[in-house]
């Protein structure tokens, strides 16, 4: 079985799931090139749990995670991807026995962090999906280590996505300037993780924290961070990587997405 790429989705605002646009066209591809997975698993930044859960119910619910502020249209929208409960026993198989996995057969399902931009991926909503909780108490290097245990997925034909945002502060948004220029020290915060991603140096992303302010006001909480670590955990030895979209909205939300494992056609036009 081929291997499959691994990729993080920079999700950006859940409105996002309404539209149809660059980003949401960029998404589609990624979806394409990955063929038909047999599954994929998801880490979302929006499932952390004390300890670590995995969804294993055969009809995983779509979950509303969001204020109402957003709108009814947004509370309607459904993704009625089936899950895979054999995924979510490899899962806890795989991550034995240093984490005691949960199966989640009712408090979960699929929250917008995994279904805005799969929706888009994969429009057909027919291929399983199992969400992965991550553990709030733990260093970025703990989950860097569980994206490692998942390693072997990727040669299982299972997609492995992470999705949050490389940068993401909501406390200085600016909310009616989705395409104004973004703030230096977000530009500075991103260049640095892009540049680590493209060399192959996943210690510099894991030591995020070295870069000071920059890192205060990028990840001003660490969630939506935590899973481009999972992604990069699965990284082969010498994988490339491939960066679209690749832009900034509203000053501090990048919208990075990194494909691993990217067809050569598909080569990054970004530096
Ligand atoms: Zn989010």
């Amino acid at each position: 079985m081929a291997r499959l790429p691994a990729v993080f989705f920079g999700h950006g605002s859940p409105t996002i799931a309404l539209e149809t646009n660059d980003t949401t066209a960029a998404w589609r591809r990624i979806g394409v090139e990955a063929g038909k997975p047999k599954a994929i698993l998801c880490v979302s930044a929006h499932w952390l749990t004390r300890g670590v859960g995995v969804t294993a119910m055969a009809r995983p619910r779509t979950i509303h995670d969001f204020g109402r502020g957003l709108g009814e249209a947004l509370f309607k929208v459904q993704y009625p991807a089936p899950g895979d409960p054999a995924l979510a026993a490899r899962v806890k198989a795989l991550l034995a026995p240093e984490v005691d996995v949960v199966l989640d057969q009712d408090q979960w399902g699929l929250d917008h962090g995994c279904w805005s931009v799969l929706s888009k991926a994969f429009p057909d909503a027919d291929v399983p999906i199992v969400q992965l909780s991550m553990d709030a108490t733990k260093p970025p290097a703990w989950h860097y280590a569980m994206g490692r245990k998942l390693a072997p997925l990727r040669d299982e034909g299972v997609l492995v996505v992470g999705s949050g945002n490389v940068v993401h502060n909501l406390g200085v948004m600016d909310w009616p300037g989705r395409w104004a220029q973004p703030y230096d020290w977000a530009v500075r915060f991103n260049d640095y993780i892009r540049d680590a991603v493209a060399a192959d140096e996943p210690q510099k992303v894991v030591d995020y924290a070295s870069q000071g302010q920059d890192a205060v006001m990028s990840v001003p909480d660490p969630d939506h961070f935590w899973p481009l670590l999972y992604v990069l955990g699965t990284r082969a030895p010498g994988e490339a990587a491939r960066f679209e979209p690749d832009h900034f909205e509203h000053k501090s939300l990048s919208m990075m997405s990194i494909v691993l494992g990217a067809h050569e056609n598909g080569a990054s036009k970004a530096a």
